[in-house]
């Protein structure tokens, strides 16, 4: 369950990363619990996109007696002050992502789920015209590259649900 996470955090693309999610919460002294404490600091590093559920997991190695609605409470809190991000790059649960630096964008394993953080070139300042937004008020921008992994490319394995059962 975890080789996904650990893989996931490898840096490759060399993306300055934002202070720590923990610095920022101290920073805005957002009160911090045992459990909140907990699970920000499994949202820390680069290229970190974990669902609800492996947050819990690795939460709940720092504080055994986290519950998942407290899991829950807190990444919504979270999300709400814009101090992570819900991702829905790949297919199955909503993903939570400590990057929240705009103009960072995701490139996304078909095969695997792997994610990493990208900053596409050429797309500073992109925006939609008046004309394309329809009366909406933007506040977010997501795009999302999605092909093989070099590990998924080199196998000969056809594409296997991103969500595949734990084993
Ligand atoms: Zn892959
Ligand atoms: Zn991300």
């Amino acid at each position: 369950m975890f080789e996904r996470w650990k893989r996931s955090r490898v840096t490759l693309l060399g993306i300055a990363a934002p202070a720590p999610l923990l610095d920022r919460l101290r920073a805005r002294q957002w009160r911090i619990t045992p459990q909140r404490r907990a699970v920000a600091s499994v949202l820390t590093g680069e290229h970190v996109h974990l669902t609800a559920d492996e947050v819990r997991q690795a939460a709940q190695a720092l504080v055994p007696e986290l519950s998942l609605a407290t899991v829950y409470n807190t990444l919504n809190e979270l999300v709400v002050m814009r101090e992570i991000r819900e991702v829905r790059a790949a297919d199955g649960p909503a993903r939570y992502d400590p990057n929240v630096s705009e103009g960072h964008h995701h490139l996304v394993c078909r095969v695997c789920g792997t994610i990493y953080d990208v900053v596409p070139a050429g797309l500073p300042g992109l925006g939609l015209d008046r004309a394309e937004r329809h009366g909406f008020a933007l506040d977010d921008v997501e795009i999302t590259f999605r092909g093989r992994c070099p590990e998924c490319t080199n196998t000969t394995a056809d594409a296997r649900p991103l969500n595949r059962p734990k084993s």
